[in-house]
């Protein structure tokens, strides 16, 4: 059994007090606290190892070589990759999401090709689909929402009329940012290989949450963040098929990911080096690899219990207050709940709930084209991760009914 007040305890920034009141940190979906492990990792780095990777013959580029290289081997052991080779570092899911729809669109789609997506994407999984469709002149089609409060999750019979073997590539989250719903992404992996699509999956709210494992899903490619799983911010990962990156042109160019060059042009170095122009960002690499030893060191199937247990419980409490609406389904939910109330605007709710020591988040969280499908402009969103509280969700509801009162609720 886990102890979770250790798990806590693992946290610095969470030992304080804002406006007077202890910290309850309900911004999770947003990016998560980090463990002092990680940071240490950062420190003991900048002053033991720091200097420039690859390409150095002396004692500390070698050890940042190899932090750097480590990292990226734990990393694919993180998610059961079958080679380091497979994992590519980027800034964050935005940037490996990016990187698919410029490279691979480029080079496989064309007029009559069909790009699928669903209509709960995060900005980032939605627009630079739309660039490669006004790019290659392919359509881009979306997986509809069920529900008035999306509570019905994505529409599984629309998927059979939707993915026919024009569709070349199906994107889609693992967990949803706003709704808290978790997508059956074997089921999408399966049914896309079955038309010939290629996967992406934005695994940016499921990494720190759920274990994953690439080669059990059987997925093209996966991208997420390490600031969303105790890692540092500026890293991330987009792992994809070996097979596929092989034929994959760089986005960027530069040194680094090159063999030769000569006046007239030049050759490129396999995967993952032919995608990480430049320096790359060694030590938060070596961060991200200090965050997957904590995670895997807490048992991440018991994280997922923990997160998604008291996602239901914030559910049925917030339930309770009058007047409020909930988005998404009612069971089978993330640590993610997001609601509305029709008179006090979100981020009037944020800055009260601020006063309380609460922070959580108020905005159309980069799901523009879905608040406008349900009728709202923003919600205000509570996400919880591995050492919030059941306690802080009363400190929540009280906060919240405290909003209400204020507002003539
Ligand atoms: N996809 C989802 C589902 C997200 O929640 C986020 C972050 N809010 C992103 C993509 C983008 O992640 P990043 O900003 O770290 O690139």
């Amino acid at each position: 059994m886990l102890n979770w007040d250790s798990v806590r305890a693992d946290f610095p920034v969470l030992n304080q007090q804002v406006n007077g009141e202890p910290l309850v940190y309900l911004d999770n979906a947003a990016t998560v606290q980090k463990p002092r492990i990680v940071i240490q990792s950062l420190v003991d780095y900048y002053e033991r190892d720091n200097s420039n990777v690859h390409r150095g013959l002396h004692a500390l580029s070698m050890r940042a070589t190899n932090g750097y290289e480590g990292a990226r081997t734990r990393v694919a052991k993180f998610i059961n990759a079958a080679d380091p080779a497979e994992i590519i570092f980027t800034r964050g899911t935005t940037e490996s999401i990016n990187l698919v729809a410029h490279s691979w669109s480029k080079a496989h789609l064309k007029p009559g090709d069909v790009i699928l997506t669903t209509e709960i994407e995060h900005h980032s999984n939605l627009v630079p689909w739309q660039q490669a469709a006004k790019a290659s002149g392919a359509t881009l089609k979306y997986v509809p929402v069920l529900g008035e409060n999306a509570e019905g999750g994505l529409d599984l019979d629309a998927l059979d009329e939707l993915l026919t073997p024009e569709v070349k590539l199906f994107a889609f989250t693992h967990i949803s940012n706003t709704l808290g719903s978790i997508n059956p992404i074997n089921e999408f992996c399966r049914r896309a290989r079955a038309v010939g699509a290629i996967t992406v999956i934005d695994a940016a709210q499921s990494i720190g949450h759920v274990p994953l494992d690439v080669r059990e899903l059987d997925c093209d490619f996966l991208a997420f963040s390490g600031h969303k799983m105790c890692g540092p911010t500026g890293i991330g990962v987009l792992y994809g098929k070996q097979e596929l990156l092989d034929k994959l042109a760089p986005d960027e160019t530069g040194g680094g990911m090159v063999v030769t060059v000569d006046y007239e042009g030049a050759t490129w170095k396999p995967s993952p080096e032919r995608f990480e122009a430049g320096t790359p960002n060694i030590a938060d690499a070596i961060g991200l690899a200090a965050a997957c030893d904590y995670l895997d060191s807490l048992d991440r199937a018991a994280i997922a219990k923990h997160d998604h247990e008291l996602g239901q419980l914030a559910y049925e409490k917030l339930s309770t207050i009058p007047g409020i609406r909930i988005l998404g389904p009612a069971k089978d939910r993330c640590g993610v709940v997001s609601f509305a109330f029709a008179d006090v605007h979100a981020h009037d709710v944020v800055t009260f709930a601020d006063e309380d020591g609460l922070a959580l988040r108020g905005g159309h969280h980069c799901n523009q084209p879905l608040m406008r499908k349900l009728g709202l402009t923003s919600t205000t969103r509570a996400s919880f991760y591995i050492y919030n509280t059941a306690e802080e969700i009363d400190v929540l509801v009280a906060s919240l009914s405290r909003i209400q009162k204020f507002f003539g609720g």
